[in-house]
């Protein structure tokens, strides 16, 4: 069975990259009931960050985007870090020493500086001249530019294959490398080596990653080559771009980061679903439609790699915003209050430990704005006034614009109405009598619209200033009918005084 890999590098907050080629791996992992490892690329110790693998975790986790093997949950392969896998690397890199294949090179950073500036002002091809090729340590430091710790390098054939096959983009080629160095002066692998060792130890099938790698590729296929390995499959997936075709990177989006998407408050099935169709087509519904909101589930079961668009495409978060709005209306009521319960925590709406009774309001407040709200976080402005007391509420600017000249008349003549519901009886949903939304309106309508002659429009800003703060709220009558009367009545008698 297929086995593929996604390969972060833990250098910081994890890339959103990282979650797009996550899903296009496990996408066709699943499909072919095969294996997903994550391994975490720690070779480059200059740009390594403590925190980020966890990051790493934590992000992937949260959207569903689970592996079968990794240095969390161990497997056969272990173990799953690089930098823990040094010892791996060693009889490859002196295989490729004795064959000839490799070569150690002592050059010192200056004299490649300088190599590489003398080439740039000839405009001669840059890549490294070789001067360290065939020669002994004893021959090498009679020269110049001579450093103690020598690298290894691999030696590129003049025959070298320059072209290969990519499952998404057919036959792709790209130019001649330079004797890449494959082990480091700190005896740490490259990544070029790690990977080709790694991809081949964890029997990794097929290659999936970004396409920003395809000129390695010829370097890799060489070291399997050299190594006498069987090379996996590849490809290449078009990396994500701005509007003006620039790769989005986490220096100019902050979009870029995956822990931005969980803090703005998307739903991960959202942003699974739109990561999938910024390279892959909408599915066809049963009409011959375009159907674009779909699950991992639905992607994955069909999933082709031909169909996978190689044109870099445009990350455009008001698509993201559209679908995340259609997955919080598709969430069932209570799977979404405990979605948002973290914001809410977060937000101080509520305290850590919310009793039962609070969960329960929650629920009845979450079914009012669940058409009401694209990002998790708004609902913090939408909540809060049903979980403050009735004297801390606080009227918004806008909300306050709102009250007009005959307020106090409409705020009194509410008042008086409501006393006369009865909210001893619970009430029957839609029913006029006990305290339901359906016997607040009509008492509403009654008292205001019917004997004051004022329109609807005008009628029930007052109200709802009252009630929430706010100029847009849920709807008010079942906002009311959660409040209760007592609450009801406090709060239009606070804004009367
Ligand atoms: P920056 O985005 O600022 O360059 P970085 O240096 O951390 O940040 P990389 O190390 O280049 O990013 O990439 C991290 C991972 O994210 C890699 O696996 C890479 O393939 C992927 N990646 C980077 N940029 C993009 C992009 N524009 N689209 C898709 N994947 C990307
Ligand atoms: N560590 C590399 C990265 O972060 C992995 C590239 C690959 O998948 O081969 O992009």
């Amino acid at each position: 069975a297929p086995r593929l890999r996604v390969a972060p590098s833990p250098t910081g907050d994890p890339h959103v990259g990282t979650a797009y080629m996550s899903l296009f791996n496990l996408a066709f992992a699943r499909q072919q009931g095969g294996s997903f490892v994550l391994r975490i690329e720690d070779t480059d110790r200059a740009r390594f960050r403590e925190d980020s693998e966890a990051q790493v975790f934590e992000t992937l986790h949260w959207l569903g985007l689970q592996w079968d093997e990794g240095p969390d949950v161990g497997g056969p392969f272990a173990p799953y870090r690089q930098s823990e896998r040094l010892d791996t690397y060693r009889p490859y890199v002196e295989r490729l020493l004795a064959d000839g294949r490799a070569y150690h090179c002592w050059c010192s950073t200056e004299r490649l500086t300088e190599m590489r500036e003398m080439q740039q002002k000839l405009k001669q091809p840059t890549g490294y001249d070789r001067l360290c090729h065939g020669k002994t340590r004893e021959e090498r430091a009679e020269l110049p530019g001579f450093n103690e710790t020598p690298v290894v390098r691999m030696l590129i054939p003049d025959d070298v294959e320059l072209s290969f096959d990519d499952l998404i983009r057919g036959r792709v080629s790209a130019p001649r490398p330079d004797d890449q160095v494959i082990l480091k002066g700190d005896g740490f692998p490259t990544y070029h080596l790690a990977v080709v060792v790694d991809d081949h130890e964890m029997g990794i099938t097929h290659v999936v990653r970004g396409e920003e790698w395809i000129s390695s590729t010829p370097k890799h296929i060489q070291l399997y080559k050299d190594l006498g390995l069987e090379p996996p499959a590849f490809a290449h997936m078009p990396l994500l771009r701005n509007a003006d075709k620039s790769k989005i990177s986490k220096r100019k989006n902050p979009a870029a980061r995956l822990t931005w998407f969980k803090e703005q408050g998307y739903l991960p099935e959202a942003l699974v679903n739109f990561l999938a169709l910024l390279a892959y087509p909408p599915k066809e519904g049963a009409d011959g439609e375009d159907v674009e909101v779909f699950t991992f589930d639905d992607f994955s079961k069909d999933f082709d790699w031909r169909k996978v668009n190689p044109v870099g495409p445009i990350f455009d978060l008001k698509k993201l915003d559209w679908l995340n709005g259609v997955h919080v209306r598709g969430l069932d009521v209570g799977e979404l209050a405990s979605r948002l319960l973290p914001f809410l925590e977060a937000d101080g709406v509520l305290d850590d430990n919310p009793s039962l009774g609070q969960l329960a309001r929650l629920r009845k407040v979450t079914e009012l704005i669940q058409t009401r709200m694209v990002l998790l976080t708004e609902a913090t402005a939408l909540v809060r006034p049903f979980f403050v007391g009735d004297d801390e509420i606080e009227v918004a600017e806008d909300a306050r614009a709102q009250l007009k000249d005959d307020s106090g008349a409409v705020l009194a003549a509410a008042t008086r109405a409501l006393e006369d519901v009865d909210d001893t009886r619970s009430g029957v949903l839609g029913s006029e009598t006990g305290w339901t939304a359906a016997a607040i309106e009509a008492a509403l309508r009654a008292a205001i619209v019917e004997d004051m002659g004022i329109k609807p429009k005008f009628a029930f800003g007052p109200l709802r200033t009252a009630v929430s703060g706010q100029r847009i709220s849920p709807p008010l009558f079942e906002s009311m009918e959660i409040l209760g009367k007592t609450s009801t009545l406090a709060r239009l008698h606070r804004l009367a005084d």
